[in-house]
C-alpha cells in the first residue's frame, strides 16, 4: 500500500473514532492499519475509504461489549469493569490433586455452608452498632493501638500493612469485624465464591486483596512477636472484644468441627484438601483436577472433547494469536483447543475470563481484536 491509499485508511479511522468518540479504539485501529498496509490487491475494499469506514463501523456494533470506554465517569463499559476486577485464583482449584491430597470427609458443600455461616455472623457482627467505638478527643487513640496490638498478635502471620487496611477498611474501628476477618485472610478461604457478599462490604480496592493474601516470612513473624512482648492482654482495652472473638470461633468450631484441628485451631488445609468431586486429567500437564475447575473444548453439539487445567489455560493466553468473541448479551469468546489437531473450541464467558492475571487478559482481549479483524478478511468490491 502507497502513501496515498494509507492516507485513504487514516482518514477513514478519524472518521470512526469522531462517530464513537467515547470508546477507546486505538489498538483496534492499529491492528487494522497493520493489516490493510500489506494489502495490495488494489481492488480490495482496503483501498476504498468508504468500506473500511463501514466494515469498522459494524464492527464495533456487533462486538460492543470488547471495546472499552474512554470515560469512567460514564461507564468503563463491560470490558473494562472485567479488566478491572480482581482475578479470581482459588488455590484449590490450582493444585493437582496428588499434591494437595484429598479430605474425604469435607465435601465442597460442606465448604459452602461453611462459608455461608461466616458471612451471616460476619454481617451481624459488621452492623451491630455495639462494636462500633465512637471516636472521641481521647481514648479513642489508645484504644486503636491496644485493638491493632492484640490483632497483630492474634494474627501473627499477616502483614501490618494488611492490618492496618482491614480495621481501616471495615471502617467505625469495629475491631470484632476486623478479627473476623482476619481469620478468614489467615486461613486464606477470601477466594471462595461465596465469601463474595463479605468482600462487598469492605472498602478496599481489588488490588488490595491481592496484597492482602500476601504474608510475613518467619523471620519477620519472628521479630513482630519481639516487638510484642510488652503487651498485655489481660489489662488491655481490646480483652473484651478478644473474648467475643474467642467464642464466635468455638460457636464456628462446634458446628463445623471437621473444619478444626484438635488443638482447637483452624484447618487450614482444608478449603485445599475438600473433595471437589469427580477427579479428571487435565489433557495437557496430565494432572488430575476436580472436574468443576476444568475448561473443556466443545464439539459443535455441545459434547466435549480435551479438558484443560486453568494453570495450562492461563499458560494458552501467553501465546494466544487470535480470539473470536461472540455476539451476545454478555462478553463471551472462543479459543481454539489447545490439542493439536482438534477443531472444537474453548469458550471464555465473564467467569472464566477472571481466572486469568490482568495481563493474559490483556492479551486474550488483543487476540479477539485480532480476530475480529480476520473475520473481515480482504473482500473486492
Ligand atoms: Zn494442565
Ligand atoms: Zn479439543
Ligand atoms: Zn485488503
Amino acid at each position: 500500500m502507497d502513501q496515498n491509499a494509507e492516507e485513504v485508511v487514516r482518514s477513514a479511522h478519524e472518521r470512526v473514532k469522531r462517530d464513537y468518540f467515547s470508546l477507546d479504539l486505538d489498538e483496534f485501529l492499529s491492528k487494522d492499519l497493520e493489516r490493510r498496509r500489506i494489502c495490495t490487491d488494489r481492488l480490495c475494499g482496503c483501498y476504498n475509504g468508504e468500506t473500511v469506514e463501514k466494515q469498522l463501523k459494524d464492527t464495533i456494533k456487533k462486538y460492543t461489549l470488547f471495546f472499552k470506554s474512554k470515560f469512567p465517569h460514564m461507564g468503563r463499559g463491560t470490558i473494562g469493569k472485567l479488566f478491572e476486577s480482581a482475578s479470581i485464583r482459588e488455590r484449590w482449584a490450582d493444585i493437582p490433586t496428588e499434591e494437595r491430597g484429598v479430605n474425604r470427609a469435607v465435601r465442597a458443600e460442606d465448604l459452602k455452608q461453611f462459608v455461608n455461616s461466616y458471612c451471616t455472623i460476619f454481617e451481624k457482627i459488621f452492623f451491630d452498632d455495639a462494636n462500633r467505638k465512637e471516636k472521641g478527643p481521647d481514648g479513642h487513640e489508645r484504644r486503636c493501638i491496644a485493638c491493632y496490638k492484640w490483632l497483630q498478635l492474634e494474627f501473627g502471620t499477616l502483614r501490618t500493612d494488611t492490618i492496618k487496611k482491614v480495621i481501616r477498611g471495615i471502617k467505625n474501628h469495629n475491631i470484632l469485624a476486623a478479627a473476623l476477618l482476619c481469620f478468614a485472610l489467615q486461613n486464606k478461604f477470601t477466594d471462595h465464591s461465596g465469601f463474595k457478599p463479605v468482600r462487598k462490604k469492605i472498602r478496599v480496592t481489588n488490588d488490595t486483596w491481592v496484597l492482602f493474601k500476601k504474608c510475613l516470612g518467619k523471620e519477620h513473624a519472628r521479630d513482630r512477636a519481639r516487638e510484642l512482648r510488652d503487651f498485655i492482654l489481660d489489662t488491655s482495652i481490646a480483652k473484651s472484644i478478644s473474648e467475643k472473638y474467642k467464642e464466635i470461633i468455638s460457636e464456628l468450631r462446634q458446628g463445623f468441627p471437621k473444619f478444626f484441628l484438635d488443638d482447637g485451631s483452624f484447618d487450614k488445609l482444608v478449603f485445599d484438601q475438600a473433595d471437589y468431586g469427580e477427579l479428571q486429567d487435565c489433557d495437557k500437564c496430565h494432572g488430575d483436577y476436580a472436574a468443576q475447575f476444568l475448561t473443556t473444548c466443545e464439539k459443535p453439539d455441545g459434547t466435549s472433547e480435551h479438558k484443560f487445567c486453568r494453570n495450562c489455560m492461563r499458560e494458552l493466553a501467553m501465546t494466544i494469536e487470535q480470539a473470536f468473541p461472540e455476539v451476545d448479551e454478555k462478553f463471551k469468546m472462543k479459543l481454539e483447543c489447545i490439542k493439536d489437531g482438534c477443531n472444537n473450541e474453548i469458550r471464555i464467558d465473564e467467569v472464566s475470563f477472571l481466572y486469568f492475571p490482568r495481563y493474559a487478559r490483556t492479551r486474550l482481549h488483543s487476540a479477539s481484536l485480532e480476530g475480529m479483524l480476520l473475520q473481515l478478511g480482504h473482500v473486492r468490491t
